[in-house]
């Protein structure tokens, strides 16, 4: 086994090195489909995204060399058995920023994992927290696998593995980096996590708090599984009502009727799928890695998903016409299309076909620099990432102030406010001479329950978040990418300012 733990300088050191790899491969046909060669890799793509917004911000040029940098890295290797061989897992955490503690970040576990992929995600994670005022710096992690290889109980001995180095190392912990599900792990990952970490420090009282996206029985929100998908669907919902935007793309405002393709349909897409469908879209495609499915009236979620589950693909889905070229599905008309899969779908190949008016980007990184600069000549509205997939880290933030407090959320006032509501409804009742139906007195004075204050928080934050953007962005004559990220360079500025973490020239 090999580790290494670098600071701020041994991580350029590591960078340089991962740059004189060979170039990293591709592996998924549909990055290649979409990306030219040429293109940027994610990390650099990050970068180039944030020097077009640092120079709408306020921050001196020291601390845009600071903000843009990453703190930390950490690199393990460790052995494991397959089928009597001995297989080296490669896994990866870095922590972008350290101004606010602990880093956040998922930790995802893919094949095409590598150093510079955990960095870009981590730094977006940074930006991310800062643009929907999440106090917590960015992070990230990923191990090189594909889940789909390996067996429940080893997937468990690499989890556990893996989260023995993160403690070793002190890259976990409530108060210094707290990992959450990203592409291919979810709340049985974390639950592993958790456990390994309180076996290491069984001291720690608010262990639970070392990662969130747990399981409810573990010490999990109500709301999180879906906080993703969700915060897809209220962003996108604020954006449409906006008529500034219904000018740019000549919509009608409304999610109602809107016709919305997703790529993806993991825990993102599918809860995205979920509250459209719900909320009177039409869900007309589906993109998957191996087939995508159509259909004109729309899909139903339910339906799909449960066939995908029992044949493992949509491939003889009979309810809509199943495309072999999944990419194609990417370029068909809709109002709104929304990447939740990986990033890099969207470049310099296909760009120009893209006919949706809107593209949502609930995964991260889904859209290249250069099919960034073309969505938008051609008059395409691009909802960022960093703003539009923030759901998740917002609730995880609950999640983890709900664990510090070692109390549910409406544990403490939901009695207390339905009689305080009581008391009020029987004064008005008095006063009106009429009284209420026990249907319209229950709804009257029902107490939240967690899952509704949660729904609510995550709500009021986009809500907020949207707002903000679209205020730098008509400000400035600037695009939501690089208005979200300017407020965010600027809200992580104004933290460090003072803080004693930048030199400053007397
Ligand atoms: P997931 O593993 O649950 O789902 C990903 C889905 O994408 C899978 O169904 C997979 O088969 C599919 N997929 C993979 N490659 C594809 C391709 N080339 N074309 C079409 N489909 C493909 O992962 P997730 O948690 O839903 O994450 C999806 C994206 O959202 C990632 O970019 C992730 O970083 C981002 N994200 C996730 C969260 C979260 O809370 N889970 C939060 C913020 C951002």
């Amino acid at each position: 086994m090999t580790s290494m733990l670098a600071s701020r300088h041994v991580s350029q050191a590591i960078r340089r090195n991962v740059v004189s790899l060979p170039a990293r491969l591709h592996s998924t046909s549909a990055v290649n489909r979409a990306t030219e060669d040429h293109e940027p890799k994610f990390l650099q793509a990050v970068g180039m995204f944030f020097d077009e917004a640092a120079k709408h911000s306020n921050a001196t040029a020291e601390t845009l060399k600071h903000i843009k940098s990453t703190d930390s890295v950490l690199s393990v290797t460790f052995p494991m058995e397959k089928d009597g061989k001995t297989v080296m897992i490669r896994g990866y955490r870095s922590q972008h920023s350290r101004h606010r503690l602990p880093c956040k970040g998922g930790i995802r576990f893919a094949s095409e994992v590598d150093l510079q992929e955990v960095e870009a995600l981590s730094a977006l994670m940074t930006y991310k927290c800062a643009v929907v005022d999440v106090p917590f710096g960015g992070g990230k992690g990923g191990i090189m696998i594909n889940p789909k290889d390996w067996t429940e109980s080893e997937l468990e001995r690499i989890t556990r593995r893996f989260t023995l180095e993160l403690c070793q190392k002190n890259f976990i912990g409530p108060g210094v980096d707290v990992p959450a599900p990203d592409v291919g792990t979810g709340p049985r990952e974390m639950g592993w996590i958790a456990d390994t970490y309180r076996n290491f420090n069984p001291q720690d009282v608010n262990g639970a708090a070392c990662v969130t996206g747990k399981a409810l029985s573990l010490g999990g929100v109500r709301g999180r599984t879906e906080a993703t998908g969700l915060g897809v669907y209220y962003g996108i919902r604020e954006f449409l009502s906006f008529p500034e935007v219904q000018k740019k793309i000549n919509h009608h405002g409304q999610v109602q009727d809107s016709s919305v393709i997703i790529q993806g349909f993991g825990n993102v897409g599918y809860w995205a799928a979920k509250f459209f469908e719900a909320n009177g879209a039409r869900v007309t495609g589906i993109v998957e890695y191996d087939a995508a499915v159509y259909s004109e009236k729309g899909l139903n979620i339910e339906h799909l998903s449960q066939w995908r589950k029992e044949h493992g693909t949509f491939r003889g889905f009979p309810d809509a016409k199943v495309i072999d070229s999944p990419m194609d599905l990417l370029e068909a008309e809709c109002d709104v299309l929304i990447p939740a899969a990986l990033e890099r779908q969207i470049g310099l190949r296909n760009a120009h076909k893209i006919r949706a008016k809107m593209i949502g980007e609930a995964a991260n990184g889904p859209v290249t620099p250069g099919a960034d600069a073309v969505l938008r000549q051609n008059g395409k509205l691009i909802v960022p990432d960093l703003l539009l997939n923030a759901g998740g880290v917002c609730v995880s933030y609950f999640e983890w102030a709900k664990n510090l407090s070692h109390l549910r959320f409406g544990r403490m006032n939901k009695r207390w406010d339905e009689r305080s509501k009581e008391q009020l409804l029987n004064l008005v009742e008095g006063n009106a001479g009429r009284p209420l139906s026990e249907v319209e007195r229950r709804q009257m004075i029902h107490g939240a329950e967690e899952h509704e204050l949660v729904y609510s928080g995550l709500e009021d934050t986009m809500i907020v978040a949207c707002n903000e953007t679209r205020q730098t962005a008509n400000a400035k004559n600037i695009d939501y990418r690089t208005a979200a990220m300017a407020n965010s360079i600027n809200k992580i500025a104004a933290s460090l300012a003072g803080s004693g973490s930048i030199f400053t020239h007397a």
